[in-house]
């Protein structure tokens, strides 16, 4: 995506942080919360982006990075030299305090352009864990010379208070469901009904319905479905396909589920089994809980939340559902 592109349900937050910008009035740190899949990262890149565009298209508070000019060039590479992107490391949890103390490199070498700002990005901030919290809170109290923090975590999360306190809080708008279809249905050429099934199992995060419309996991997602058709006729139990899948990363198998569910939402729903389409959305919802508790690290059993996907995912498999005639099911609210 464009690093320019402020998705339509930002435009307010970016208005207010352009204006402060505009009237030197920036923090040094903002909380941005948003849900995951809301394009909330792509937010931060963007306001990074802009602040360190040298030929910003116009003086006005809705305007975006050139996208042309050598810091945007820079910056489209990935790799920005005057940027910081702090995530936890592949396949661990939390941010570790190494990965904090790297800022104090980052503030101290001389910036890409003179007086340019310094941009560092921490996501999600509830990965902070207390000594990476505290290490931040030394940058956050005596923030180094020209340096914007951008914490972007989801709302209502547990942060530390002394964090929280020195971050002027920036909470993003949410997707309505005319928002998110619309711009799901210039991304993806599914039909209108798919879509709205896939907003409804990413919870109304736009980003995360596409990321389900277009799960790929190709061979894995092949086996397992054939192995699902096995559950289904019963020559398998749903224990063994859990304990199967959780040979994968516990996230990969939620994934998968989830893209098969909203698969068989859809097929329901083309073939007007309105009663079958409604218990996989609801599987589908579940789904959804199991992979927040997977990615806050609460650390859920896995095992067990398989079995029950699987034999929840069974018992909808065989039981026949009488194609109802004229009834509409409404996919178009938000997930409970
Ligand atoms: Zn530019």
């Amino acid at each position: 995506m464009a690093i320019d592109a402020v998705l339509p349900w930002h435009t307010d937050a970016w208005t207010q942080v352009m204006n402060q910008q505009r009237n030197q009035r920036l923090a040094h740190a903002y909380l941005i919360s948003g849900l995951p899949g809301s394009g909330r990262y792509l937010f931060a890149r963007a306001l990074a982006a802009t602040l360190l565009c040298t030929e910003l298209a116009s003086d006005e508070a809705n305007s975006t990075a050139c996208g042309h000019c050598r810091q945007c060039l820079l910056f489209d590479t990935g790799h920005h030299p005057d940027v910081l992107d702090i995530t936890p490391e592949e396949g661990k949890k939390s941010i570790k305090i190494d990965q904090i103390r790297t800022i104090s490199n980052l503030v101290n070498q001389t910036s890409n352009q003179t007086g340019a700002i310094k941009v560092i990005i921490i996501q999600p901030a509830e990965a902070l864990g207390t000594a990476a919290a505290n290490a931040l809170l030394k940058n956050l109290e005596e923030p180094p010379g020209r340096t914007l923090f951008l914490l972007i975590c989801e709302p209502g999360a547990q942060m530390l208070p002394t964090i929280r306190s020195r971050c002027q809080p920036l909470p993003l708008s949410p997707a309505t469901s005319e928002q998110g279809l619309a711009w799901l249905s210039q991304q993806s050429a599914a039909a209108q009904d798919e879509l709205a099934a896939a907003l409804t199992l990413a919870s109304g995060a736009p980003l995360r319905a596409l990321s389900l419309l277009e799960a790929g996991i190709p061979a894995w997602r092949g086996i397992v479905q054939e192995q699902l058709a096995e559950l289904a006729d019963g020559l398998m139990t749903p224990l063994q396909l859990a304990k199967y899948c959780n040979t994968q990363p516990p996230a990969y198998a939620i994934e998968l589920m989830q893209a098969l569910t909203l698969q068989q939402v859809r097929e329901a729903l083309q073939s007007q089994k309105s009663r079958r389409a409604k218990r996989f959305l609801q599987l589908g919802r579940e789904l959804v809980v199991i992979s927040r508790q997977l990615s806050s690290g609460a650390n859920p059993n896995t095992l067990m939340a398989l079995e029950y996907v699987f034999s929840t995912w069974q018992t909808i498999s065989g039981d026949k559902d009488v194609v109802q005639q004229g009834r509409e099911l409404q996919f178009t609210g938000s997930a409970g």
